[in-house]
């Protein structure tokens, strides 16, 4: 059966551009155009998903959130303006599942969504309320085929054998292993990689990776991180061998 999307963003124009979008995939949609009916609809209970905006009139994004998971463990993914530092740090705080950085590929938004629902799948097959963004982030090691990245000793395998990254290098790598199979923009490497603050180019995310290539695929014969032309780059769980 099809999911239902409650999108709750005031902006009509990305609103009804996200109920195109998302009727297009095959999903249900349902709209709230501020805080308060948006919180209303969601404890109703009849959606699966609920896309958040954060600044919306009468109830505020973040509020929204903190109310609802008083009582309900629905899958929320918050949009986020790109330099509201604040925004994505306390909505996962107050228990947001991810969040997308406007402006978004929409195809990154989809994955996504997906991921998403997969995971609120798992967590109710299991009978916990576990929330998706944590059971990920818990994980201190990341594998990809000869690829092992240790979160906690802070160091990078290939077949055993140590490779030596740069802070920036490894968030990078350590981002794009923590969502396998989604193409991330450049936009959000950015945020993950530099820090939320850091407002230059989107094209030294360009440089690590031509770094990390070069440490990783040319020294060990694979090709790890795959380029997906006018979107961003992404680590698949099949690998391609060179
Ligand atoms: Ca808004």
């Amino acid at each position: 059966m099809a999911a239902t999307i409650l999108i709750v963003e005031d902006e009509e124009q990305i609103a009804r551009f996200l109920e195109l979008e998302l009727r297009h995939e095959g999903y249900l949609t349902c709209k709230a155009a501020d805080g308060r009916q948006g919180l209303d609809m969601a404890l109703e209970g009849q959606c699966d998903l609920m896309l958040l905006d954060v600044m919306l009139p009468e109830l505020n994004g973040l509020e929204v959130l903190r109310r609802l998971r008083r009582t309900s463990n629905l899958p929320v993914i918050m949009l986020t303006a790109r330099d509201a530092v604040m925004d994505k740090v306390s909505g996962l705080d107050a228990g947001a599942d991810d969040y997308i950085t406007k402006p978004f590929a929409i195809e990154e938004l989809l994955a996504r969504i997906r991921r998403a629902l997969k995971n609120a799948d798992m967590n109710s097959e299991k009978g916990n309320g576990v929330n998706a963004a944590q059971n990920r982030e818990d994980a201190d090691v990341l594998v990809n085929g000869r690829v092992v990245l240790d979160k906690k000793r802070h160091t990078v395998k290939v077949d055993e054998h140590t490779v030596d990254l740069t802070q920036r290098e490894f968030a990078m790598l350590q981002t794009l292993l923590e969502n396998v199979d989604i193409v991330l923009s450049r936009e959000t490497l950015l945020d993950k990689v530099c820090g939320y603050d850091y407002m230059g180019e989107t094209n030294v995310i360009d440089v690590y990776v031509r770094y990390l290539r070069s440490k990783l695929d040319d020294a060990f014969g694979f090709k790890l991180i795959q380029t997906v032309r006018g979107v961003g780059y992404v680590i698949r769980s099949e690998q391609e061998d060179v």
